[in-house]
């Protein structure tokens, strides 16, 4: 199979012994190499949004990934999805971003949509439209059941009121998936999911946010006001949508991990590279046992963070239940482990990692919000804790 063929994205669910697992992740490498690495230190210096790296995702089939094969997507697996961030994350974590962001809101359309739903909105995905979910709130991040935007109801439209932050790709997605509370004062049984068009009266862009990283994805706060969607638009029944985020969330980070572990693998190729590369005191700074045991300790934990990210994915179907801790221990190790490994790759790299020509200065800013976003690391440790001890 040729680099950058989309046939590599067919096929069902993978292991990773699997030679179709290796044959996707070198389709998804040529894709990188191509279309990725000759841009993502521009795309980083000038903040836009890559176009070209979407448009080479449509191409070749990377935008519907999780759609079912019955409405025209890949039908892949957590796993895929694990494997393909990882490669893109290799090159750019930018680049694995807009895929995994894609992915979850995927999730949630599959998960909630109802057939004539599933119809209308997946043949969009499967086209290439790019989507957004909107949770977090200014007074609600990981508090999320304390949202404050509201639907309410009028004949068979809700009007929408609030305003959502931090919302990845809301200004060039063409499908926002908006959380809302249809019964205020129930918290996290009060929320109900609806897709809201980009364009849309009564939706307006109020702030692009400037980042330390993952320059190539744009975030932005937007406000509904007296935004009416359709009855139709509503995923899945009222009141039940907090429980679809946390579903999703669960599953967007096994690919989490994957992009962890993709910027920690690319980190410490470069820093090998270049350790073996740079002379000082007459010799290859590789050859120095200081080097060389923080390159080992990269290579031990991107290892055991990778086996945790595919081993979360492979529970995910068979095993629900363990999935849920399973999936934050994995997001929370590999990431963790994508900030250790970036932050000693700049130090093998001495004074060179520190300069923004470098690609492992970038690496090192784009790990940071893996320990933030989809949860952060602190409620990774709750919900691993909860399940270990129980509800007190
Ligand atoms: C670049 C970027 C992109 C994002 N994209 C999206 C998106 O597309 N859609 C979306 O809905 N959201 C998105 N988010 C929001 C993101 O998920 C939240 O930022 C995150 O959940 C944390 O919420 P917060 O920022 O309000 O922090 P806070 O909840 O205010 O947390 C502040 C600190 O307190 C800690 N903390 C909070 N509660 C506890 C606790 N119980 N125990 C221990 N520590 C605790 C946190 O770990 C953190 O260290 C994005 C954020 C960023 C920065």
């Amino acid at each position: 199979m040729s680099a950058g063929d989309p046939s590599a994205l067919k096929g069902g669910p993978r292991s990773e012994d699997d030679q179709q697992a290796h044959e996707l992740a070198e389709m998804v490498a040529g894709i990188a190499r191509r279309h990725i690495e000759p841009r993502a230190a521009a795309i980083d210096a000038e903040e836009t949004f890559p176009w070209d790296v979407v448009q080479a995702y449509r191409e070749a089939g990377l935008l519907c990934v999780l759609v079912p094969a019955a409405f025209g997507g890949a039908g892949g697996s957590l796993f895929d999805e694990a494997v393909i961030a990882e490669e893109l994350a290799r090159t750019d974590g930018s680049a694995a971003i807009i895929f995994t962001t894609q992915s979850i809101c995927t999730e949630l359309l599959v998960d909630m949509a109802n057939e004539e739903q599933r119809r209308r909105y997946l043949s969009r995905v499967v086209a290439g439209q790019l989507l957004a979910i909107a949770l977090t709130e200014p007074d609600a991040g990981s508090d999320a059941a304390s949202i404050r935007t509201t639907a309410r109801r009028a004949g068979d439209e809700y009007v929408l009121d609030g305003t959502k932050h931090f919302c990845t790709n809301g200004d060039v997605a063409d499908l926002i998936l908006v959380f809302a509370l249809t019964a205020p004062g129930q918290g996290a049984r009060g929320i109900s999911l609806f897709a809201v068009e980009r364009p849309s009266p009564g939706l307006r862009i109020t702030r692009h946010d400037k980042k330390m990283g993952i320059h190539g994805t744009t975030t932005v706060e937007f406000v509904l006001e007296e935004c009416r969607v359709p009855e139709s638009a509503r995923l899945g029944p009222e009141n039940e949508g907090f429980q679809a985020a946390m579903r999703a969330l669960e599953r967007g980070r096994v690919a989490i991990g994957g992009s962890a572990v993709g910027l920690a693998r690319g980190a410490m190729d470069y820093a090998v590279a270049y350790a073996r590369e740079r002379k000082q005191f007459g010799q290859p700074i590789a050859s120095f046992q200081g080097i060389q045991f923080m390159l080992a300790d990269m290579a031990i934990e991107i290892e055991a963070a990778r086996r945790l990210v595919y081993y979360a994915a492979r529970l995910a179907d068979r095993d629900p239940v363990a999935f849920r801790a399973m999936s934050a221990k994995a997001k929370c190790f590999a990431s963790d482990v994508a900030m250790r490994v970036t932050t000693d790759a700049v130090q093998v790299l001495g004074g060179m990692g520190y300069i923004r020509e470098c690609p492992v200065e970038r690496k090192m800013r784009d790990a940071k919000i893996l320990q933030i976003f989809e949860g952060t690391n602190q409620l990774m440790r709750v919900l691993i804790a909860r399940d270990l001890i129980g509800r007190l």
